[in-house]
């Protein structure tokens, strides 16, 4: 068997190994137990418990002392599997449904290529994170003092794309992919009973009415210049079907690509939420916590970057705008400059976070290509 087909058969069986064997965010001890063992057999340094869960692998080669980062991550969704696959999940309400098996897999892959190809000078740091979902686990390892301990001046990450050919590229410039905010609003007035709403001071029309006074923020107060989404999801009260509420809680999601408007979106919000409970004589309360920052590609590097996977890959393009969906990779790069990179997941992969959707093995190859492409090409030994 060649190199590469041995490469690729072990990748599809690490890759269906851990689908078989989702784990939640910062629950991941049998994935960061099976990619601690696989990089130390690859003669790999490996350093575990980094923010909880978190394995780093360091490979040095040459003499150079510079230093690049590929970020993988391992955890997986609280949903229930619908696919058919013989290595479907065996844990009840948890599946794989993001990749990031695969995610995984690509990158031990890619540590074996590196670990028995070279072709590199300079260290090579492979960050597998946990709780990427959930937008806490690359802040753990960060926190837990990454950079001062595993330095490195560039990372990249690589994520699947449903419904681009295998083999191609995806890659953007500058905002990427949004930030995610979430809020909750209480308002509290005085329920009771529903014939006699004027010995009262009820909820329900004013909650309504702020759902839509939310709809103002992006259409009135952004620049049309600005991208922002302001979802109300949930209108949550106390009051039964002859009852008028007391409380009423109203929660949402705000996706932007820029601190600015983020910050624009809050400020507006408590505005519209203070006016409209002082004109009803209600009490209210905003939080307002960011999950995620806006991800923000280095230009130069994704430039570089998008040229070393060229000869790896069937078509590399720039997407024609950003995504508004966010990712935990966006801290690392707060840190150090670096790039965010789509891979084609093929034209019949469902779509991420569903619960038919299974990681396309037929990438993998492909995925840890690109990685090892990368390395070579930032780490090229002088001539
Ligand atoms: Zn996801
Ligand atoms: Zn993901």
């Amino acid at each position: 068997m060649s190199a590469a087909a041995d490469i690729n058969r072990r990748m599809v069986e690490w890759r269906r190994d851990l689908h078989r064997h989702p784990e939640f965010g910062f629950e991941e001890t049998r994935t960061a137990a099976f990619v601690a063992r696989t990089l130390r057999e690859l003669g790999v340094e490996v350093a575990e418990g980094i923010g909880g869960t978190g394995v780093v692998g360091t490979l040095k080669r040459g003499t150079s002392n510079r230093a690049i980062a590929l970020r993988a991550d391992m955890d997986a969704l609280r949903i229930t599997e619908k696919t058919e696959a013989e290595w479907a999940s065996r844990t009840e309400g948890l599946m794989h449904a993001c990749g990031h098996d695969g995610h995984t897999a690509m990158l031990l892959g890619a540590a074996q290529m590196l670990a028995t190809e070279g072709g590199f000078d300079g260290t090579v740091r492979f960050l597998f994170q946990p709780a990427e979902e959930w937008g806490r686990g690359a802040l753990a390892m960060l926190d837990d003092g990454l950079m001062e301990r595993f330095p490195f001046d560039e990372v990249y990450g690589l994520h699947n794309m449903p419904g681009v050919p295998v083999g191609h590229v995806r890659t953007r410039e500058g905002a990427a992919m949004s930030a995610e905010d979430i809020f909750e609003i209480t308002l509290t007035g005085q329920g009771g009973h529903a014939s006699q709403p004027h010995l009262l001071r009820e909820v329900m029309v004013p909650a309504c009415a702020l759902v839509q006074d939310l709809q103002t923020i992006v259409a009135r107060r952004l620049n049309p210049a600005d991208t922002a989404v302001v979802s109300v999801t949930e209108l949550l009260t106390d009051g039964t079907r002859n009852a008028l509420p007391g409380t009423a809680r109203i929660l949402g999601d705000v996706r932007s690509f820029s601190p600015s408007v983020s910050e624009t979106v809050e400020s507006e919000m408590r505005r519209i939420v203070g006016g409209r409970a002082a004109m009803l004589g209600l009490t209210a309360k905003v939080s307002y916590t960011r999950e995620f920052v806006p991800l923000l590609n280095d230009a130069d590097l994704t430039r570089a970057a998008a040229d070393a996977v060229r000869a790896v890959s069937k078509d590399v393009s720039e997407l024609a705008a950003p995504i508004t969906a966010s990712e935990d990779f966006a801290r690392f790069q707060y840190h150090v400059p670096g790039s965010f990179i789509f891979i084609g997941a093929g034209e019949g992969s469902a779509p991420l976070h569903s619960p038919a959707y299974d990681f396309n093995d037929d990438s993998l190859m492909h995925g840890a290509l690109v990685h090892s492409a990368i390395v070579r090409n930032r780490l090229a030994p002088k001539a």
